[in-house]
């Protein structure tokens, strides 16, 4: 620039600064520069000054051209030529400037300058706007790379406005949520076609969406995880929403909220998967009962995963379980056990071979004793780097493997133990089928005990009991036993000689050889049977006694209690009486005979007696002792006698008879058993009915003989005075001198009669003391037995026939019988006295009489028609003083002697007398004495 120019323009700003206009031109911020008609800054403010770096000495002057931005100068001088030629204003011009900065933007006003009308250039005022330029470059750079995301992004946005309604949504969103943009716009959160729920699948109304929650609260809600479903899909899609409130400047309440939107469905498909297959993982490891540790193997083994029964099994806690090193010493104590067996697997392991990675049955101590014996195993999966160990607790197995092996020697040895027993049991063991009965085995004492050779011989045999019990029976029984267990029973069973027999027969299922049989062992209970049935009918006997009141009755039930037993129809116990030899039946029931007493000498039971033993024979063998003369026939002939004598201490006091007149089988050994078995029972039972009996008797007799005492002194009176009188009476009429002498032979009649009968009392009277008092002996000698019976027939058959009686003497002994040694007297006034009663006591009829031979004795009977004895008189009429009815006795005279003299002859004689009678019909009176 010229010099001159330039001072010219330095004069120029001299003279702006006096006017004040440069002061105000630099208050602005402002760039503010004249230019003038060539485009040289004619005027620079400071901060034009500052913006370009330069004095004004050093601008002034210059061409505003050379800092301008090349890009930017067409636009620049078209605006400035606009301005030279029209006089516009040039308004925010925007160019680049250039600057020790840079290129700075820079805006600009300008107004054309004229001088006396003549445009002289412009001025301007410019502002830097290069931050601006930048902001909004960048801001629009934003705008497009968030549209871009917007448009591109695989998240949905959603745009709302405060009421909830849908302006905006990004492609994603439309994709996710399966509707169009149109579709979306003017849908609002409130829609009822919205079916939002949660992960719980409970329900989220419209007004909890994340959007509206966002615009309710003003806080950013979210992530969080909803569903929504989606119509044309039928299926619920799983979202991750993040709503964000927005809000205008100033206010705090959002205007619009946008919402993000992510499908994660397949995400939270898979998470659901990946946790079905975690917890399937889980349950397995922790529920097999299989302990199991993965390890990884490099770069050091480390247990990654490990499950509770892997510690259980070993007894660790899992933090013993850091290293292999301290797994090995927390599983095995012992350490010389440990080493052998680390170095054992740590050998298979280095080996690779699967096969020999498994340790069966290895032992687990604690304080030196076996607590279990696990198996583990090791499988290496190379591939993955890991080495799976599992182990399992096998001790129960083991357990069972040891006790097996322990009972299997037992078993053998129990076996052969079992065979011997089985062999040599005195027990009878049969083995059946548990079907159909059948006998698969059995022991020696099996089939002997039914009396056959060998177990061939049982199992061809029908040995299966013996009535009440069958076959069928058996057979029920096994199946029961089969079915319900355990069957106890007793049976009677027969072998083959025919015996019965009782057994207690024990019913077992048991398994042979896997077989099902029923194992019946049984013992033959025959005689602790018998024995109960003989202890109970001992016991009822027994118990008889203290329950009967006579001997008939006791007996009568001793027969009844027995018949259980054996056969008793023809049963009697006959009673010995010492003294007079005889045997007596105080009851009897036989089929066939009726003998109440009889002399016990040469009869059966008189044998039993005597020899002080049971007699059981047949037929046959009595035939043979009556041939030999040993016993006398009384009675029927029987096909079998049993007889058993009854003791009192040494002696024999009777005899417990039974007999059968039709089979000969009737009674056996075992029947003399039960007889022998009761007897003594029998015995005492008798005796004490005897004592009994015995005392009742005395106590009556005491009671009757006070009372006979008095009967018997009136009676006497009586019996004396009558002939007596008699006599004193017709003796006083006799000294009458007017007597004819048909009246005084008539009065001599009576006193000879009443003498006598005078003479008969007091001769009963002296007999019976003199018998009282021992003082009569025997008078033995030869006799006739027919002779005496005649004499007495002819003595009284006058005097029979005078009562209109016909006496008979009808039985008379053959002759070689009839004599006899004994005392003539006596056996005389025995018949006598008999033959005198008789006629006494019979009204009208027959009296007959007469004697036969029995065995060793003479039977006399005496035989009436008459009056008859009650039954309770029948023995007491031997007694002394008693008459059969006292109150009747004035009616037949007598002082109820006579029988009691004819009894202590009999007696004396050594016989019997006895009576049998029926009242009203007669009476027949007997009497024995010895043939010898
Ligand atoms: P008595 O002198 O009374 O006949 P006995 O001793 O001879 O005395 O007889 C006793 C009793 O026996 C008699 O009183 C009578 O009641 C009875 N008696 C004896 N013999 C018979 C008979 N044949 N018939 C009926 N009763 C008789």
């Amino acid at each position: 620039m010229a010099e001159k120019a330039k001072r010219d323009l330095l004069e120029e700003l001299r003279k702006l600064k006096e006017e004040g206009y440069d002061t105000i031109a630099n208050l602005t911020g402002d760039i503010i520069v004249r230019v003038d008609e060539e485009g040289c800054w004619t005027y620079l403010n400071d901060t034009a000054c500052e913006f370009w770096d330069g004095s004004r000495e050093e601008l002034l002057g210059r061409s505003f051209a050379d800092y301008l931005h090349p890009g930017d100068m067409e636009k620049t001088f078209a605006s400035v030529l606009k301005t030279s030629q029209s006089g516009s204003l040039i308004k925010d011009l925007v160019n680049r400037q250039k600057t020790p900065l840079g290129w700075r933007f820079v805006q600009w006003n300008a107004t054309p300058l004229y001088r006396d009308g003549k445009y002289i250039g412009f001025q301007s005022t410019g502002r830097d706007i290069t931050r601006y330029k930048q902001m909004e470059e960048s801001l629009r750079e934003s705008e497009e790379k968030h549209r871009r995301l917007f448009e591109t992004m695989s998240q949905g946005v959603l745009y709302q406005l405060a009421d909830g309604h849908i302006f905006s949504a990004n492609p994603a969103a439309e994709r996710i949520l399966g509707l169009s943009l149109d579709q979306l716009k003017g849908k609002t959160s409130m829609d009822p076609r919205w079916k939002m729920i949660t992960e719980e699948g409970e329900r989220v109304p419209g007004d909890e969406h994340p959007a509206m929650l966002a615009l309710k609260t003003g806080e950013i809600v979210g992530p969080v995880t909803r569903g929504v479903f989606i119509p044309e899909r039928n299926e619920y899609v799983w979202l991750s929403v993040t709503a964000t409130p927005l809000f205008l400047p100033g206010e705090d309440k959002p205007y619009q909220v946008y919402a993000v939107i992510d499908d994660i469905t397949a995400k939270k498909r898979n998470e659901e998967k990946l946790r079905k297959q975690q917890r399937l993982t889980t349950t397995i490891l922790e529920k097999l009962p299989i302990g199991i540790a993965v390890n990884t193997m490099e770069p050091m083994p480390k247990v990654e995963l490990i499950n509770d029964n892997f510690t259980r099994i070993y007894d660790l806690n899992k933090d013993s379980l850091s290293t292999t090193v301290s797994f090995w010493e927390a599983a095995y104590e012992d350490e010389h056990f440990r080493e052998k067996l680390k170095s054992r697997v740590f050998s298979d392991m280095e080996s690779g071979d699967p096969e020999r990675m498994q340790w069966p049955d290895i032992p687990i101590t604690k304080n030196g004793k076996i607590v279990r014996y696990v198996s583990a195993r090791n499988i290496p999966l190379e591939e993955e780097g890991l080495m799976i160990s599992t182990v399992m607790d096998v001790t129960k197995r083991k357990q069972a493997e040891e006790e097996l092996l322990k009972s299997k020697d037992k078993a053998e040895e129990l076996q052969l133990r079992f065979k011997t027993l089985f062999e040599k049991s005195p027990v009878s063991i049969i083995i059946h089928d548990k079907d159909s009965g059948e006998v698969i085995d059995a022991n020696q004492a099996g089939f002997i005990a039914y009396g056959f050779n060998s177990l061939e011989e049982l199992q061809a045999n029908n040995f299966w009991g013996e009535s009440p019990y069958s076959a069928t029976d058996a057979l029920n029984l096994i199946r029961k036993a089969s079915r319900e267990g355990t069957q106890v029973f007793e049976w009677k069973s027969i072998k083959t000689s025919g015996e019965t027999f009782w057994e207690l027969v024990t019913l077992t299922p048991i398994t042979i050889d896997n077989v099902e049989r029923i194992l019946a062992t049984s013992i033959d209970i025959t005689r602790q049977k018998q024995k109960e049935q003989w202890e109970k009918i001992l016991y009822e006997i027994a118990n008889a006694t203290f329950v009967t009141s006579d001997l008939e009755e006791l007996i009568a039930q001793i027969k009844e209690h027995l018949s259980g037993l054996i056969n008793t129809s023809n049963f009697y116990i006959a009673l010995y009486d010492k003294d007079s030899g005889m045997l007596s039946i105080p009851y009897e029931h036989d089929e066939k005979d009726n003998i109440y007493s009889w002399l016990a000498d040469k009869s059966m039971t008189g044998l039993v007696v005597k020899e002080g033993k049971a007699w059981f024979i047949h037929k046959r063998e009595i035939e043979e002792l009556v041939q030999s003369g040993k016993i006398d026939m009384i009675g029927n002939m029987c096909e079998v006698w049993l007889g058993v004598p009854l003791f009192m201490g040494q002696e024999v006091i009777g005899a417990i008879v039974v007999q059968d007149y039709h089979d000969p089988q009737a009674y056996n050994t075992e029947s003399r058993e039960i007889l022998e078995f009761i007897s003594n029972q029998v015995s005492l039972a008798i005796q004490r009915q005897r004592i009994f009996e015995d005392l009742v008797k005395a106590k009556d007799k005491a009671q009757e003989s006070d009372r006979l005492k008095s009967a018997f002194l009136a009676n006497m009176s009586h019996e004396i005075r009558t002939p007596m009188n008699g006599i004193m009476g017709f003796a006083e009429l006799l000294q009458d001198p007017n007597l004819s002498d048909e009246q005084q032979r008539k009065y001599f009649q009576v006193i000879e009669r009443s003498g006598d009968r005078l003479l008969n009392v007091i001769d009963d009277i002296v007999d019976v003391s003199r018998i009282e008092a021992g003082l009569i002996d025997l008078n033995l000698a030869g006799s006739n037995i027919n002779d005496q019976l005649e004499y007495v027939y002819n003595f009284f058959e006058p005097e029979a026939k005078g009562r209109g009686l016909k006496l008979d003497l009808s039985v008379k002994l053959p002759h070689k019988w009839a004599n006899v040694y004994t005392d003539r007297e006596k056996l005389f006034a025995v018949l006598t006295n008999l033959v005198k009663n008789a006629i006494k006591y019979t009204p009208r009829g027959r009296i007959e009489f007469g004697c036969r031979k029995e065995g060793s004795f003479y039977k006399f009977f005496v035989r009436d028609t008459g009056i008859g004895i009650p039954g309770d008189r029948r023995q007491a009429i031997f007694d002394r003083f008693v008459q059969a009815d006292i109150e009747d006795k004035q009616a037949m005279q007598g002082v109820g002697l006579g029988l009691s003299i004819s009894k202590a002859y009999v007696e004396m004689l050594g016989g019997q007398i006895w009576v049998e009678s029926e009242p009203g019909k007669g009476s027949v009176f007997y009497f024995t004495i010895p043939v010898h």
